[in-house]
């Protein structure tokens, strides 16, 4: 893994534009868990049952059951250090933008300010009828967690859908068109704790390959990009590895 690192570090000095791309490793040192864990979300609840825009269409009441088992999870989480080491290096003028999937905030909370959503932020709320959108702090929302009361909008007096993209929405076209064009211009992506396999984010490697970028990847385990586009493989706890590399490009600069 030094070595690796070290490797890591060189890429990065020599290139001009530097991207990352996150899936939900980076944020299972914060206790929330990825797809695989086995008290992830989807062991409870079947995501296309429970996940999909048609069913929150047609019973909005049932998918706040799993939502707000995922705002638990989430509300009470804290950013890691692994998140820490990506505003880092923005900070240092190194990253220009966190690509995430993620939906739990923990990126701008760490103080990453160029961070494109690809599924959304459960920090928001959005109404599906008269399209007025709220921040989760105009609520009461621990009254509303604790008594299972889903959020309904001031407005219309619809019940209202946290800015998460369910199964079956698309990916918002800011971020698709800002992530390809990041992708293009990459000359290093340091891809972070995703299993690669949900498209169109697994595209941006891919993309930024093909632009003969370096692939630097970081996972506690190999993935379906390890063999096929990874240049360098870190393994390990992002929450360790990250700010390790962070540590050695202050070294080297
Ligand atoms: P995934 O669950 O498919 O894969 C997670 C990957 O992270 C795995 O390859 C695993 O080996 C790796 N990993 C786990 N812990 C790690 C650690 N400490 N350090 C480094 N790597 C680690 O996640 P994905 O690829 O992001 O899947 C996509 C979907 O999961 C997205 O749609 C996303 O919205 C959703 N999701 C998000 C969250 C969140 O917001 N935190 C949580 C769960 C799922």
């Amino acid at each position: 893994m030094e070595r690796d690192i070290d490797q890591a570090v060189k890429a990065i000095v020599n290139a001009g534009y530097v991207i990352a791309l996150t899936g939900a490793g980076i944020s299972t040192e914060s206790g929330i868990p990825d797809f695989r864990s086995a008290g992830g979300l989807w062991a409870k609840y079947n995501p296309a049952e429970y996940a999909t825009i048609e069913a929150f269409r047609s019973d909005p009441e049932k998918v706040w059951r799993m939502l707000f088992d995922m705002v638990d999870i989430t509300v009470s989480a804290r950013y890691n250090a692994g998140h820490a080491a990506l505003a880092e290096l923005e900070k240092m003028d190194i990253l220009r933008c966190v690509i995430t999937q993620n939906i739990d905030n923990l990126h701008q909370e760490a103080g990453s300010e160029n961070v494109i959503e690809y599924h959304g932020n459960v920090s928001r709320l959005e109404c599906l009828y008269c399209g007025q959108d709220y921040d989760k702090n105009e609520f009461d929302a621990v009254t509303l967690i604790q008594n299972r009361i889903p959020p309904i909008c001031k407005k219309c007096g619809e019940i209202l859908k946290p800015a998460v993209i369910l199964f079956g929405e698309l990916i918002p076209e800011e971020a698709t068109v800002r992530s390809l064009e990041a992708a293009r211009k990459a000359d290093a992506v340091l891809v972070i704790g995703t299993s690669a396999v949900v498209y169109p984010a697994a595209n941006i490697p891919l993309v930024a390959k093909q632009n003969r970028a370096v692939i630097i990847e970081f996972n506690t385990e190999t993935t379906a990009l390890t063999n096929f586009a990874t240049d360098i493989f870190i393994q390990g706890m992002a929450g360790q590895t990250l700010p390790e590399m962070v540590r050695r490009l202050k070294a080297a600069r």
